[in-house]
């Protein structure tokens, strides 16, 4: 069985969607399918959730009717036999009513919750009307009956193996299976989601519990680039990763992939495509435990990273010190990514700053904490780039850019610099220079 996961572009236009119907038409192998929300429609409805909260019932209002109007127009477009227009309008006036019903309500996380899962749910139930009218055997496979998510918020994979086999079982069977990315149950059964981008982890939850023979990511782009393409030209993509690289990639911020895609398959081996639903001739790049090339392979920044440094006399004398500091992120529930040390002085970050205050106060009981918000980790990966004999000269790009902190070593496979997010751009565009256009590097 093979798991095809579409993102938004890709479902975004009815020209889009028929591309995708020709791709999930080709091959005789059984498919599960899962579609994240039409392009624009997942931050429309993060914004609808923000003006319920500010009370902004009339914005709230017109920006229902925007989008409720871009689907009539889909589906008008995308169906022709009017029983069909029928049925798949009633639908989405019944999520469009349902969303108006939202504006009178307490806002909360449930109601953020709910509002957001709308766009998923819409995109499946008319694609899945739109295969049926093209000929094809697919069925809907509801998430919300087998994706769940534990306490941690780690998918829980008993409930979902039981579940989801369960569930094919029961409907009729199909050659495509169309469900939901993104969307899920929390553990104590309410609705949630994997957090934005979520439906590529969704397509690698549901490959490792099906022991998919392989799990295909397409999206707007021919495969991973070697650097962001929103802020670096001249990128291209890269043919092959291993998983531990894709991972770090992923994981320090590109775009293309959810931060925790990768983990599911990993364990199990199950190899990643990632291809270009307008371009499906292209090769794209394949992710599996396979290890080529050597030397830097990519580069990727994550944003809105905040430094932390933590400052005592004595610092490694008094032993119990990293343990004292490291609890209390753990108190926290606040994960670490960077990590340097001195004589007197430990420098951390942190992506998630929720509790920074409290965290900052119990601290400040044993230690001079000074904290720097808006920095940007930007990360170089490749396989043991620690180890090649020219990545030694990156350093000399350290001449050029206000670097705050530098990680080394802590992987093989990765080396991490501390910039201002003001100066993201320019660090990824020199560093790019150096590493891919012979700069420094070739
Ligand atoms: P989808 O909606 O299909 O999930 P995303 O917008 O989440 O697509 O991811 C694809 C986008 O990620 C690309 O259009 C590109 O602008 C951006 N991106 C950022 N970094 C990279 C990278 N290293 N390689 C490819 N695309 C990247
Ligand atoms: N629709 C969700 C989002 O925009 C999930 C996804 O696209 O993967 O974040
Ligand atoms: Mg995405």
């Amino acid at each position: 069985m093979l798991v095809l996961k579409f993102g938004g572009t890709s479902v975004g236009s009815v020209e889009n969607m028929t591309n995708v119907k020709n791709i999930i038409r080709a091959g005789k192998k059984k498919k599960i399918v899962v579609l994240s929300a039409m392009s624009g429609t997942t931050n429309a409805l993060v914004s609808l959730s923000e003006n319920i909260k500010n009370s902004e019932n009339e914005i709230a209002l017109a920006s229902i009717e925007t989008l409720y109007q871009k689907y009539l127009v889909t589906i008008d477009e995308l169906l022709n036999c009017s029983e069909l227009k029928q049925e798949v309008g009633n639908y989405i006036d019944s999520v469009f009513d349902f969303l108006k019903s939202c504006i009178d309500q307490p806002y909360s996380e449930l109601l953020y919750n709910t509002i957001v899962s709308q766009g998923e749910l819409l995109s499946t139930y008319i694609f899945s009307h739109y295969l049926t009218q093209e000929g094809l055997n697919a069925r809907l496979l509801p998430a919300l009956d087998f994706m769940r998510i534990d306490r941690n918020k780690e998918p829980d994979n008993f409930y979902i193996n039981r579940n989801l086999n369960r569930v094919i079982d029961e409907i009729l069977p199909a050659d495509i299976y169309i469900t939901q990315g993104f969307i899920c149950l929390d553990a104590d059964g309410n609705i949630a989601n994997l957090e934005r981008g979520g439906s590529d982890y969704t397509a690698t939850i549901i490959g490792s519990v099906i022991n998919a023979d392989e799990v295909q990511i397409w999206t707007d782009i021919d495969g991973f680039h070697n650097n962001d393409p929103r802020c670096v030209e001249n990128t291209h993509a890269i043919s092959h990763l291993s998983f531990d690289e894709a991972a770090e990639l992923a994981y320090f911020g590109a775009k293309i992939l959810h931060p925790q895609t990768v983990m599911p398959v990993r364990k199990f081996d199950i190899p990643v495509r990632l291809k270009n639903t307008m371009h499906p001739e292209a090769h794209g790049t394949l992710i599996n435990s396979e290890i080529h090339g050597d030397g830097i392979k990519a580069i990727a920044a994550k944003d809105n990273i905040t430094a932390i440094k933590i400052k005592s006399a004595r610092m490694l004398q008094a032993h119990g010190f990293l343990k004292k500091v490291f609890e209390i992120f753990e108190k926290y529930e606040t994960s670490i990514d960077m990590i340097t040390t001195s004589e007197i002085a430990i420098s951390l970050t942190i992506d998630d700053d929720i509790h920074l205050v409290s965290i900052k106060e119990e601290l400040e009981k044993f230690a001079l904490v000074e904290v720097d918000k808006n920095q940007s980790i930007v990360c170089l990966v490749g396989h043991s780039i620690i180890f090649h004999e020219d990545t030694h000269r990156l350093f000399q790009v350290l001449q050029d850019v206000n670097v705050r902190m530098i990680s080394y070593g802590g992987s093989n496979n990765n080396i991490s610099l501390l910039v201002h997010m003001d100066d993201k751009i320019e660090t990824l565009k020199k560093v790019h220079s150096y590493v891919f256009e012979g700069g420094v590097l070739v």
